[in-house]
């Protein structure tokens, strides 16, 4: 294994395995973690070192059109609830402002890759400001959890193992549970909010593959200038909505407390509810199908690369700015979300045997269907994964 350090050099690390299998715990494990594994260094020759330098060209005017236009879209929701105050706008605008911010988010990810501007400073500030600062992140403090994901996709400790493994979906009622995304919820907000602190081995190992420098510099914890980012945003947020849905539904300045009281679901209905349903749902459900197989999990880790390529209304809901493109973003992180269709079309033109262990899929919802009819899952629900996961919980 190696990184290019910070001279562009590739530089041998260590990486620890000691505390594989159990490091999110720090619990006592009789279980053995099987060795580090990455079955999927070998594709990455499938393009060349020149035509990858060539598709990891930014161009950040794209990036910057498209997150003006998606606010603009935000805006234009927003401005409908309070210019036609009634229930079906409201209806309206929540799928608009949910599926908007997603693509944000997902142009956010670029950005956790450090992928928007050839500067990483700059890529920071615009990811923190206009991305991902609306749900309460920073791209120093929170994309820890996505780095480590995408170096230890075939390893006990893939921060995102309970997104995509299949010991705690073995049969019907945790698959339903976990499509309602609460039975998730406390693992993503563990791994991204509170497992924090300075970055391992394995992390700065995917963040070097960007940028060395940034990833040195990542020490994990909230600045004063990320948490005025936070709560500017939150604050706005809650002050913004309450306001403009307060007045629209009959709330006057002269009596403050009417604005409240006509308002008070502004920020709920306008922001929380459109993330939830529209970002944080169908983002976790695309986490799970892009690297799922309904087949126990020692035996998926070995496969674990998927691309959808699904349809334009799917793509809108599930996996915007690209995203569905998954194979391609695994292999080179460096492509920018807009090179994504190309990487995947020249990869599709390689001859199936020598790309043999990737996956291409339909839709979505056929894969979903597809885990739900294979359910349940015995050698899930025995698997080495779920008693090392039992063994976590005790
Ligand atoms: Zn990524």
């Amino acid at each position: 294994m190696s990184v290019i350090d910070s001279a562009g050099i590739r530089a041998p690390i260590e990486v620890d395995i000691s505390h594989a299998g159990s490091a999110r715990s720090g619990a006592a494990v009789s279980l053995p973690a099987r060795p580090r594994n990455n079955p999927y260094i070998a594709y990455r020759k499938l393009l060349t070192p020149q035509r990858v330098k060539e598709l990891s060209a930014l161009r950040p005017w794209i990036p910057v059109r498209d997150t003006i236009w998606c606010w603009a879209w935000i805006a234009a929701a927003w401005a409908l609830v309070f210019f036609v105050p009634t229930w079906w706008s409201v209806l309206l605008a929540i799928p608009v402002i949910g599926t908007r911010y997603y693509a944000l988010f997902i142009i956010g990810h670029d950005g956790m890759h450090r992928r928007i501007f050839t500067s990483a400073k700059r890529s920071d500030w615009f990811t923190d400001l206009f991305l991902i600062g609306p749900i309460g992140m920073v791209n120093r403090v929170n994309s820890r959890n996505h780095l480590e994901h995408h170096q230890n996709l075939a390893n006990d400790d893939d921060p995102d193992l309970h997104k995509h493994a299949c010991f705690n979906k073995s049969d019907k009622l945790e698959y339903l549970l976990f499509l309602t995304g609460l039975s998730a919820l406390v693992n993503v907000y563990k791994n991204l909010f509170i497992h924090t602190g300075k970055v391992d081995a394995a992390g700065r190992a995917t963040a070097a593959e960007t940028d060395a420098v940034a990833s040195s510099e990542n020490h994990r914890k909230h600045s004063l200038r990320d948490i005025a980012i936070i709560l500017s945003w939150q604050a706005a947020l809650c002050l913004g909505l309450t306001l403009l849905t307060g007045l629209a539904f009959g709330g006057t300045f002269d009596k403050p407390l009417s604005i409240l009281l006509h308002g008070f679901w502004g920020y709920p209905a306008l922001w929380l509810a459109p993330v939830y349903i529209f970002t944080y749902l169908p983002n976790l459900i695309r986490s799970f199908v892009e690297h799922s197989h309904p087949e126990d999990d020692d035996h998926a880790d070995e496969h674990r690369l998927c691309t959808f390529l699904s349809n334009p209304v799917e793509r809108l809901v599930m996996s915007p700015m690209n995203m569905n493109y998954h194979i391609g973003h695994h292999l080179w992180p460096s492509i920018p979300y807009y090179n994504l269709p190309i990487a995947d079309k020249e990869l599709r033109a390689i001859p199936a045997e020598k790309r043999a262990g990737l996956n291409w899929r339909g839709t979505y919802a056929g894969y979903m269907w597809s885990y739900y009819v294979a359910l349940p899952l015995e050698e899930c629900r025995n698997s080495r994964q779920r008693r090392l996961h039992d063994a976590h919980a005790k």
